[in-house]
């Protein structure tokens, strides 16, 4: 018996929801708090079943419309950043899988760490803007960072009962997403329907459409500079379009060790709970006679420039991921409400990029203004 009892910031997503199913069949995982934007029919689906202490709604207004469906039960309802920060410190909380999408998820993860969670870490936009603070913190505070996105977990995976000291190259698989193999002329018309189907994985709409601009990729390599302690030039990204390995190791003697499997999110969020256990998994497994072949290429770094820019963010370092993080955030938001083409999403990372002055190991505050920095110099481009 494990009995792990969780709190799940993103409990409607796409992360979310699969973290639940994952409770569901490991009847001594215990639910103890949800957060969600503004999904209030899920949401009560999710509090009847699960019976958490606590469920945030972002607005005021789907909390007021939770509260009133929940008032036969005993779970409280709050709202906003204090119902997240204050969800994110509950006792009761051992592990805090941080699903959230977009850099809102900072804050409540630093709190999270500072009380002692063990994060079970999705939302990676918060390690790619704030690194710097969350490891150390973490580090000081003991506390174990497990990451959930796949590739993240198959190094993690592949990195068990190894020194980190003698890993030479992370080798980070990318699918290459649904436009992998067009050229810049072939994306000028791409419509949102296009660039939300994705060859291999189901996921959240903001994550799928940086799966096709490789900024998701990028985001990636920070995320695994991070996590790992890698330099970047030691981070290759291996487009591999079967999506059956998650991602290697390559160790000083050459070895490669890999983790491999279908493309399921289930196995590495189980992976993140059941650690440093592993657990009977339902589901399709890899048959090898089937599998027929695998194949690698290297990424077009041409065309999609999502990647490259992300190891230009590096090398400027400070707040500038924090740059091309909510440059990217703001333009997907504004392609997805069709107001921006495909490509201007780049055009408009870049240009958020070249505006900004990097501020070194800036605070959280320092952050939280780059973004705003970020979103008016797309504002103010978009009027222009
Ligand atoms: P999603 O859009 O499906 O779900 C996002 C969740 O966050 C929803 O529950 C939504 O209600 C909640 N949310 C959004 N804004 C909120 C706010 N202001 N306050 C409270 N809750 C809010 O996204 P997803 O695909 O599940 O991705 C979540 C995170 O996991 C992202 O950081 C993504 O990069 C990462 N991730 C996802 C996958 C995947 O397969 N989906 C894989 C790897 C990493
Ligand atoms: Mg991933």
């Amino acid at each position: 018996m494990l009995e792990r009892k969780i709190g799940i910031l993103g409990s409607t997503g796409s992360i979310g929801t699969q973290t639940l199913e994952i409770v569901r069949s490991n009847p001594d995982f215990k639910v103890i708090a949800l957060a969600a934007g503004s999904n209030v029919d899920l949401m009560e689906k999710q509090a009847r079943e699960f019976q958490p202490e606590l469920c945030v709604m972002w607005t005021e207004e789907a909390a007021k419309e939770l509260r009133l469906r929940l008032s036969d039960t005993s779970v409280t309802v709050l709202a906003g950043m204090d119902g997240l920060l204050t969800l994110a410190v509950m006792p009761e909380i051992q592990i805090l899988v941080t699903a959230i999408v977009g850099m809102i998820g900072l804050r409540p993860t630093i709190a999270a760490i500072k009380a002692g969670k063990i994060i079970a870490l999705a939302n990676k936009e918060t390690l790619v803007t704030a690194g710097h603070i969350i490891i150390p913190l973490a580090a000081k505070m003991q506390v174990p960072i497990l990451p959930v996105d796949s590739e993240h977990s198959a190094i993690f995976q592949s990195m068990c009962g190894q020194s980190r000291k003698k890993v030479s190259k992370i080798l980070l698989t990318a699918s290459g997403g649904p436009f992998r193999g067009k050229k810049r002329q072939e994306l000028l018309d791409i419509t949102v329907e296009d660039a939300l189907k994705h060859p291999n994985w189901s996921m959240g709409r903001k994550i799928t459409i940086d799966s096709a601009t490789l900024v998701n990729k990028g985001l990636e390599v920070i995320e695994a500079k991070w996590l790992f302690g890698v330099e970047p030039e030691n981070i290759q990204v291996v487009v591999h379009p079967q999506s059956v390995i998650h991602s290697m190791v390559e160790y000083v003697d050459g070895a490669v060790i890999a983790q491999l499997g279908v493309p399921d999110m289930k196995l590495p969020i189980q992976y993140a709970l059941t650690y440093p256990y592993r657990r009977p998994m339902e589901g399709k497994k890899l048959d090898f006679y089937e599998l027929s072949s695998m194949t690698f290429e290297k990424p077009d770094t041409d065309t999609f420039k999502g990647l490259p820019m992300a190891y230009d963010a590096i090398a400027a370092g400070g707040s500038m991921p924090t740059v091309y993080n909510a440059a990217n955030e703001k333009a997907v938001s504004l392609f997805l409400n069709r107001e921006i083409k495909f490509l201007e999403i780049y055009d408009l990372i870049q240009g958020a990029m070249e505006n900004h002055k990097v501020k070194e190991n800036p605070t959280v505050e320092e952050i939280l203004e780059a973004e705003a920095e970020a979103y008016e110099y797309i504002d103010s481009h978009r009027r222009a």
